[in-house]
C-alpha cells in the first residue's frame, strides 16, 4: 500500500525546542495513522545518504550537518493520498512562505530549520521509509 504511506522526521530543531508531541498531535489530528516511529541520531554520514539527491546542491553540506545535530523522530504515516496531504499540512520549505496553520508555519524558524521532513513522492516514501524501518518495526 505503498500510496497510501508517506514518510517524516521531526528535525533537531523541533525535537530539541520540545515540539514532538505537538506536531505528532498535529499529524494524527489531520487523520494520519503511525505505522513506525522512533527517536533516534543520524550520523553525518547516514544524513548524507538520506539526502543524496541533493548532493550536487549549494546547501548539502549545512543540510547534512544540521540533520545529524541532534535527536530526530522518525515516522511512516498512512493515509489516503498521503504523500500529497502530508506536504500540504507541512507547508512550503521556507516558513517564510509556509501557509498559516501549517506545521512548518507553526513550528520551523528558518529554511535550514524548518521543523519537518516529508516525502515528495510515493517512491520516495517507500526508499526513505526503507531506511529507516525493517518490517518487523512497521505495525
Ligand atoms: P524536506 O525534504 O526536508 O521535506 P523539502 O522537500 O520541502 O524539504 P527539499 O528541496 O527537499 O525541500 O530540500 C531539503 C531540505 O534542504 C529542506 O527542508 C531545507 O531544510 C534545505 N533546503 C532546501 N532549499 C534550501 C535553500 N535554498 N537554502 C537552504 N536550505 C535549503
Ligand atoms: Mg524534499
Amino acid at each position: 500500500m505503498a500510496t497510501n504511506r508517506t514518510f517524516t522526521m521531526i528535525k533537531p530543531d523541533a525535537f530539541g525546542a520540545g515540539n514532538t508531541g505537538a506536531i505528532l498531535k498535529m499529524i494524527q489530528e489531520a487523520g494520519f495513522k503511525i505505522v513506525a516511529m522512533k527517536a533516534t541520531k543520524l550520523s553525518a554520514d547516514l544524513a548524507g545518504k538520506f539526502y543524496e539527491v541533493h548532493k550536487e546542491r549549494p546547501f548539502y553540506n549545512d543540510l547534512v550537518s544540521f540533520m545529524s545535530s541532534g535527536p530526530i523522530v522518525a515516522a511512516i504515516l498512512e493515509k489516503d493520498n498521503a504523500v500529497e496531504d502530508f506536504r500540504k499540512l507541512i507547508g512550503a520549505t521556507n516558513p517564510a512562505e509556509a501557509a498559516e496553520g501549517t506545521i512548518r508555519n507553526m513550528f520551523a524558524k528558518s529554511i535550514d530549520a524548518n521543523a519537518v521532513h516529508g516525502s515528495d513522492s510515493d517512491e520516495n516514501a517507500e526508499i526513505e521509509g526503507n531506511f529507516f524501518f525493517s518490517q518487523a518495526e512497521r505495525v
